[in-house]
């Protein structure tokens, strides 16, 4: 069940005291959910509770359990680990612990719980909720609670979030911490990857997931990686020989090094662990070269949270709030998840079952069905990883068709991973890669050129587009160079990675095919832009990363002012697009942010001074604002800062930072490769039924509820607000009341 959009404020919680806890194994993110539990609470009427140390601060009570206010949870946003602290508890998991725990939060009120941990934690809850009103009749007997306490609080209501970086809870896409570990574990591919090159040298790379594969599946393929090993796909005897045999076809292919991934948990199908040590042992002894070890081990959860883990860790923070805050008495608790960019909620008794069952169909060589739980996305990838490092072409030469890949809208990082994606998925699946220089204008020029499988080795990992891009549309006098340029080159279909342009140019050609037969081949769209106002898309390639570089920017400006009394005004870029300002608001925990879609109003402007005024008198040290580069065209960033700063009378200063171009580059994150990679994968699908079939429907492609959906290009236009290039739809603009609740925005 997918949750509505998220409720309007009100204050619900007056009169409710809510208790909050991180345990078992830490996660980033955890930090974000916490401060978003207490905030929301508090803009809700409620108090807050930490219960220190897991449940061991429940069961010790005293200094484990503290009130926490507003303030409390400041400047912990871009911390890794949790600042309540966890613990793995043993008195919790016997029946005394948690009578004591019971009494504890009876003593301050607590009858409602959020509970942020791993399967482990969520189990606990569960029992301790059935076992809630027994325990209490056992301290009322016992004289420990009075009578009138325990019919005060006749049930436990909570909501579980699910800290975990392994990924690993069915029914739900991401946990909080998944996809910071996978940042960790993809920079340091990157590094191994740049040194193991050098020396062409082969590495074996251990990463987290006892019975999870997913690090270790993602991390392979958004680090270009030729063998993983995981949990859920047991090798099958005689698999040392075929690793090798797959490690000696990429360097024949043109790799210069060898990467293989083992997840922590890997196993044969005997059941007997695969250790990265051993997968060393067995590339020196075959393939006689130099192999090395790295266990990245703790470094995996360490570290600031990525952008992703603060804004879905900030929703579900929210979320989790208003869920026990509405609780009655008699309702089960949920866990709180994310799906398709989403809450989701999904009944914990039947989310731990399920995830207790992947190990259990693995240990009983049912590995089919441990994969079917693991999701259709998952499956999806590990199919696609197989094909991406198979090297060797299908023979159908002469007959292969000619898929063109070109760029066009503005530069996003990723477009190489989609570029790379597509020239050796095609390759695999029989076709001709071309890469088109420089967009459209490239496309007319005739500058088009053949790519091979070795030609993209290196691209993964960069930022920018090795092929150009272009924003240019053509214009209705160079269609006929166009078109004859695509006869020239014998191109069948057409990829286009990029931006509004590219899609205005896709659509045009498409539309303009019974002028120009040439113009009769299948055209797909694949949405690559950071400013995400792309249609049919909820995510396009490239806006996580700017998400990340606005992130890790303004945690280095924040930083800058904490010494000063200071108000900082920052610029993002995203067109009339507000994404990246509102994410980069809930990522950076920036007070204000100022969208185009919503405008700005000189009354709002002047609450806004008044209340800042107030806030730096009462104490405040820092106040962040963003604005999107488009939110108004007179009230400009400059405007802002001038304003705040003659509004300041003196008691704090002001700066403001355009971020400017920093947001288009860098290396794409793990997201972003992923999404390239499953997005242009499903266009090639599409372009091989349309040439199978001889028709040439075109269509634009996009993640939609965590699912790659197709749209007719045809029907591209009417999705769109054309005056301000983005969808007159957008999913994130849902997010406002949760960004109010955490940003002591007036309401
Ligand atoms: P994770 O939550 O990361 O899976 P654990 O499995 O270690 O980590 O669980 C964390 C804590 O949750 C345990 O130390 C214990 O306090 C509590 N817990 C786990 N399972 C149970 C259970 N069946 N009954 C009571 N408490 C439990």
């Amino acid at each position: 069940m997918t949750s509505s959009d998220p409720q309007p404020i009100e204050q619900i919680g007056a009169g409710k005291r809510i208790g909050i806890l991180t345990s078992g194994g830490d996660a980033q993110g955890m930090n974000a959910a916490v401060r978003a539990v207490v905030r929301t609470a508090v803009t809700l009427g409620a108090q807050v509770y930490a219960i220190y140390e897991g449940y061991q601060g429940m069961v010790d009570g005293g200094d484990g359990i503290r009130e926490l206010s507003w303030e409390d949870v400041g400047s912990i946003l871009h911390r890794g680990g949790t600042m309540i602290g966890t613990f793995r508890s043993k008195d919790f998991r016997e029946r005394t612990g948690r009578k004591r725990a019971a009494a504890n939060l009876l003593a301050h009120g607590i009858d409602r719980l959020v509970v942020i941990g791993g399967d482990g934690s969520l189990s606990g809850l569960d029992q301790f909720c059935a076992e809630w009103s027994e325990l209490l009749a056992e301290l009322v007997a016992e004289g420990e609670v009075t009578q009138a306490t325990a019919d005060a609080h006749p049930a436990l209501m909570f909501a579980g979030l699910v800290g975990s970086i392994d990924n690993d809870l069915v029914g739900t896409d991401m946990t909080i911490g998944a996809d910071t570990a996978l940042h960790r574990i993809v920079d340091a591919i990157d590094a191994l990857a740049s040194t193991a090159a050098s020396h062409q040298r082969s590495f074996v790379v251990e990463v987290m997931g006892r019975h999870c594969g997913y690090l270790g599946l993602m991390s392979a393929i958004a680090g270009g990686c030729d063998y993983v090993l995981i949990p859920e796909q047991p090798p099958a005897d005689g698999w040392e020989q075929r690793m090798c045999t797959a490690l000696k076809r990429g360097r024949q292919g043109g790799r210069r090094d060898s990467m293989v991934v083992v997840a922590e948990g890997a196993c044969d199908q005997q059941g007997r662990p695969i250790s990265a040590d051993h997968v060393r042992q067995v590339i020196e002894d075959n393939l006689h070269e130099d192999a090395r070890v790295t266990i990245l081990g703790h470094v995996q959860r360490g570290g600031s949270p990525s952008a992703y883990d603060r804004w879905a860790s900030t929703w579900l923070g929210y979320e989790a709030a208003v869920e026990v805050l509405t609780a009655t008495p008699g309702t089960t608790g949920p866990v709180l998840g994310f799906r398709g960019n989403r809450v989701t909620r999904v009944p914990l008794v039947e989310a731990v079952a399920k995830t207790r069952q992947v190990p259990e169909l693995i240990r009983t060589g049912d590995y089919e069905g441990a994969m079917d739980l693991r999701g259709g996305s998952f499956k999806e990838a590990a199919r696609i990883l197989a094909e991406l490092v198979e090297p060797s072409r299908i023979d159908a030469r002469e007959q292969s068709k000619r898929i063109g890949i070109i760029h066009a809208g503005g530069l996003a990082p990723g477009m190489n991973a989609a570029a790379r994606a597509a020239v050796r998925l095609g390759i695999s699946r029989g076709h001709t890669m071309l890469g088109i220089r420089n967009g459209f204008p490239g496309l007319r020029d005739g500058e088009v050129v053949e790519l091979a499988w070795s030609d993209v080795e290196s691209w993964l990992p960069e930022g920018g587009a090795e092929l150009g891009v272009r924003r240019t549309v053509p214009s209705v006098d160079e269609l006929y160079r166009i078109s004859r340029s695509l006869e020239d080159h014998r191109v069948d279909a057409l990829l286009m990675i990029g931006g509004w342009s590219g899609y205005e140019a896709s659509e045009m050609l498409h539309r303009e095919r019974d002028r120009f037969p040439t113009f009769g081949l299948p055209i797909v769209c694949v949405p690559a832009s950071l400013d995400n106002n792309l249609p049919g898309s909820e995510l396009a390639i490239g806006a996580d990363t700017a998400l990340n570089v606005i992130t890790e920017a303004v945690d280095r400006i924040k930083t800058s002012g904490s010494a000063a009394k200071r108000a900082f005004v920052v610029e993002t870029m995203g067109r009339y697009c507000g994404y990246l300002s509102l994410m980069g608001a809930m990522s950076t925990g920036a007070e204000r942010v100022y969208l185009h879609e919503e405008g700005i109003s000189l009354s709002a402007l002047a609450a806004d001074v008044d209340w800042l005024r107030q806030s730096f008198a009462a104490g405040r040290k820092l106040f962040l604002a963003i604005r999107n580069e488009n939110a108004n065209p007179l009230y400009t960033t400059d405007f802002l800062a001038r304003l705040l700063e003659q509004e300041s009378k003196g008691t704090f200063d002001v700066r403001q930072n355009i971020l400017g171009h920093i947001q288009q580059g860098g290396a794409p994150t793990p997201f972003d490769r992923l999404l390239a990679v499953r997005l242009v994968s499903r266009a090639l699908d599409i372009i091989g039924t349309e040439l199978d079939a001889g028709t040439s429907n075109s269509y634009y492609l996009g993640l939609v509820q965590s699912k790659v959906s197709a749209q007719p290009l045809e029907a591209m236009m009417a999705e769109m607000d054309l005056h301000f290039h983005r969808p007159k739809d957008q999913w994130w603009l849902a997010l406002r009341p949760v960004l109010n609740a955490v940003a002591d925005a007036q309401l």
